[in-house]
């Protein structure tokens, strides 16, 4: 059973029960020694690497079990079908949804939150009405809005953050009103780390009768995710950033909304009947997966979220909260370097700026030291505004790194400013 309380990282702090060199073992990539140096990934915000369970499941559907799902009547297919939708069934059990008609496969977090404003959000809005964002959005939380306010006539405001990166509460109550028919919030943000409060943002924008839609590419990575604690609309995963593969997602919608939601594309495994005269769709999930999906991934996701209960997300948060806690006051330490994000609860992102040096400049020095970090705007243009700078450089957790990893990194910062400072 689920705790019915999320859980927060300042819940989850205390003596980590996970062996790191152990989980380390279990993803190839990470013994690679290029140069035959150790190489530090840090740059696990914009994807994550695999364990071996993930590159196992595809492998072997390939090998093993290929077939096109749904329409075959022989054996292979009817295998294939049955784990397609056994794939479902674990991400519905993973994220606490009700049932697994809630659970739509999708290519990422991307597709996910452009189906809901497509198919919710162009159904919706009318001209005159609000959707509630906020700074903090990545932009696939932010254009989807701009292009279905276009097409309605409705009217996107945005909630605004303080000046640690934290979503000023006060400010989006006022914002949420009658007019507001979606709120769409990241539940953490990729640039700041900033864990938001979205229990609290549902009762507040449910009171005024909006859907609320929870972008959780960020989160699911980092905390345990109970869709139903939460009381969210909508809740946006993205395979690649949990530990599963690239090109896969998935979208969790209250049945009840889903039901009555138009499709979001035309096409085969969508319907109940076609003929010219007309259509019948057939119901979710199936209404929203027009076309052949993407099977092995689907598999693929299913067997990250069985690697990631084996890990057990409150063991793999606590210990990121201790790595987030020794790289902060690492960098704290180094003179010319700034911390942006730093909200009393946040995971294992640390974004930072350094003195005399451009980010872009910092990330290939980095690079040439074996530490792989980001460096730009991080797809939240709108944030960098907020905070004055053009990019930032950005180190971003798993629960497979290391303290010598973060040592690596404070080390490499330290030539940098050898060399630009
Ligand atoms: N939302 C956030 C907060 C992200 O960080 C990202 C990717 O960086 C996305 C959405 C997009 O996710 P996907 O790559 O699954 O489309």
């Amino acid at each position: 059973m689920k705790a019915v309380t999320p859980i927060k990282p300042s819940m989850v702090r205390g003596p980590a029960a996970l062996d790191v060199q152990r989980v380390r073992r279990d993803f190839p990539i990470l013994s690679r020694r290029p140069d035959g140096r150790p190489f530090a990934y840090l740059d696990n915000a914009a994807t994550t690497q695999k364990p071996r369970p993930v590159i196992g499941a595809m492998n072997r559907f390939y090998r093993r079990e290929n077939a096109n799902i749904h329409r075959g009547v022989y054996a292979l297919s009817v295998r294939a079908t049955e784990a397609y939708e056994k794939a479902r069934a674990k991400v519905q059990r993973f994220i606490g949804a009700s049932r697994p008609e809630e659970v739509i496969f999708v290519r990422g977090a991307t597709e996910a939150i452009n189906l809901v404003a497509s198919s919710y959000g162009r159904s919706k809005l009318r001209a005159g009405d609000e959707v509630v964002i906020t700074t903090m959005e990545h932009h696939s939380n932010i254009v989807p809005w701009q292009m279905v306010c276009a097409q309605t006539g409705a009217y996107l405001r945005i909630a605004p953050i303080d000046d640690a990166g934290k979503l000023d509460m006060d400010a989006l109550e006022a914002l949420i009103g009658p007019r507001t028919k979606i709120v769409a919030v990241t539940h953490v943000s990729n640039v700041l780390g900033t864990v938001n409060p979205i229990r609290r943002i549902v009762e507040v924008a449910h009171r005024q009768g909006a859907a609320v839609v929870v972008d959780g590419a960020q989160a699911a990575p980092h905390l345990p995710i109970d869709v139903a604690a939460l009381g969210c609309d909508f809740y946006a995963l993205s395979g690649h950033k949990m530990y599963g593969p690239g090109g896969i997602g998935a979208l969790y919608g209250r049945y009840d909304l889903l039901k009555k939601m138009p499709p979001y594309q035309g096409g085969g495994d969508m319907i109940r009947s076609v003929s010219f005269e007309g259509t019948l769709y057939a119901d979710p999930p199936q209404r929203f997966e027009a076309g052949t999906p993407h099977v092995a991934g689907a598999l693929g996701l299913a067997a990250a979220v069985d690697y990631l209960d084996r890990i057990g997300m409150v063991h793999a948060a606590a210990y990121e909260q201790e790595l987030l806690a020794y790289g902060t006051s690492r960098l704290t330490g180094v003179p010319g370097v700034r911390i942006i994000g730093t909200a009393p609860e946040k995971v294992g992102v640390l974004s930072f700026v350094v003195e005399n040096i451009h980010p872009h400049d910092l990330g290939t020095i980095l690079d040439v030291h074996g530490v792989a970090i980001r460096a730009g705007h991080h797809c939240a243009q709108p944030l960098m505004e907020r905070f004055g700078v053009p990019a930032t450089a950005r180190a971003s957790l798993a629960f497979y790194n290391t303290r010598e990893e973060i040592d690596a990194l404070v080390d490499a910062i330290g030539k940098a400013i050898e060399v630009f400072g």
